[in-house]
């Protein structure tokens, strides 16, 4: 199981608050689940315009196998924004 440590968001650059992960949507097949996902700050609700995703199925051996997962991407880009 490809398990990843994530780096914190970085405080809102506009007001200081914390950001957080929404899920935004949901969705499911017999393949696998997925979300659609925004940063989003607690204070100011300013967000990130692109929604990202991860996708996640159960492989073989019965591990969580991620078959796509921008999250590491999704907290880069949101650390950008200073
Ligand atoms: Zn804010």
């Amino acid at each position: 199981m490809n398990r990843k440590t994530l780096k914190p968001l970085k405080p809102c650059p506009f007001c200081g608050s914390k950001a957080r992960f929404i899920a935004a949507t949901h969705n499911s097949s017999r393949d696998g689940v997925g979300f659609d996902f925004e940063i989003c700050c607690t204070g100011c609700d300013m967000q990130l315009p692109e929604r990202y995703k991860i996708e996640f199925c159960l492989d073989r051996d019965g591990n969580i196998e991620f078959t796509r997962d921008d999250r590491e991407l999704a907290v880069s880009e949101w650390n950008r924004r200073r």
